[in-house]
């Protein structure tokens, strides 16, 4: 027996992402990079905000990536499949998401808002978008909702009739949400934010797609309360990962 159906069927257009656990903080960067000079010492650097800001500066511009890597982030990410195919490029990331072999994946659709940009101008690499006539904006809802719902009721009539749920998911839509657990360290996760923000202050810009950018804006407001100077030193920086 489903314990979802159609008749469930949902429509979002956001994400989630909730840092989950963290074991992140400035110091992290500080006693991995005194450890050259110091040693056994570096655990305990007698260091203010101030010295530990300029230290975090100088490895950012020098590209001293590794001391950057000695903290974790653990996020609870939901999205859009063709999201999750963008996020799960970034190798630096460790994933375990949830499976449409082992469950029935939920009736949960993206269906972009009426802020979504919709229209894409310029050249290739660099696209901007500009605002949908409401018109455009209808098409791309109605299109949208009736395309799951029927995806939907052929996924539900093939887990009906006894096929396997890894066969009946070959009919769903690449804006069914899926979840995941994403780990990372602060390296990792300046790689991932200097490729999937766009921003004018960086030094290389980047023109990533909205969806996955409304990620990176959450894991960038959760990273900067947790670090709060690499943070500032990465953004004085161009945004460039060391
Ligand atoms: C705007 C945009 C458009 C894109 N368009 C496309 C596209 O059209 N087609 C497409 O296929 N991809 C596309 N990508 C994906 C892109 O090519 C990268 O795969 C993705 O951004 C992950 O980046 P990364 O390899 O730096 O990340 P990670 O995999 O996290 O790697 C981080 C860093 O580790 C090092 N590294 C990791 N693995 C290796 C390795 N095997 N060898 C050497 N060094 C390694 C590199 O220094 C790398 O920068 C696009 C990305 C963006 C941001």
């Amino acid at each position: 027996m489903a314990d979802v159906t159609s008749e469930d069927i949902q429509f979002r257009d956001d994400v989630t992402v909730e840092l989950v656990k963290a074991t992140a903080q400035d110091s992290d960067v500080i006693f991995a990079a005194r450890v050259s000079t110091l040693g056994e010492q570096s655990l305990h650097p007698a260091e203010d905000d101030a010295q530990s800001g300029g230290l975090i500066r100088y490895l950012m511009r020098e590209r001293h990536g590794s001391p950057f890597e000695h903290s974790n982030f653990t996020f609870y990410v939901q999205a859009p499949i063709f999201v999750w195919r963008e996020h799960m490029r970034h190798r630096m990331c460790s994933y375990n998401e949830e499976s449409g072999r082992y469950r029935q994946l939920r009736p949960v659709f993206y269906l972009p808002s009426p802020e979504r940009r919709l229209v894409q101008v310029g050249k290739t690499g660099a696209y901007d978008f500009i605002d949908g006539t409401p018109e455009q904006y209808a098409v791309v809802s109605e299109a949208t909702e009736s395309a799951c719902r029927k995806s939907y009721e052929s996924y539900e009539a093939m887990l009906a009739a006894g096929v396997a749920r890894e066969v009946a998911r070959i009919v769903l839509p690449v804006n069914i949400y899926s979840s995941a657990y994403v780990s990372m360290n602060a390296r990792g996760l300046m790689n991932f934010l200097s490729l999937r923000r766009k921003s004018e202050d960086s030094r290389f810009p980047s023109y990533p797609q909205r969806e996955i950018e409304m990620v990176a804006e959450r894991y960038e407001e959760e990273w900067a309360k947790l670090m709060p100077l690499t943070h500032a030193a990465f953004v004085a920086n161009g945004r460039v990962a060391p």
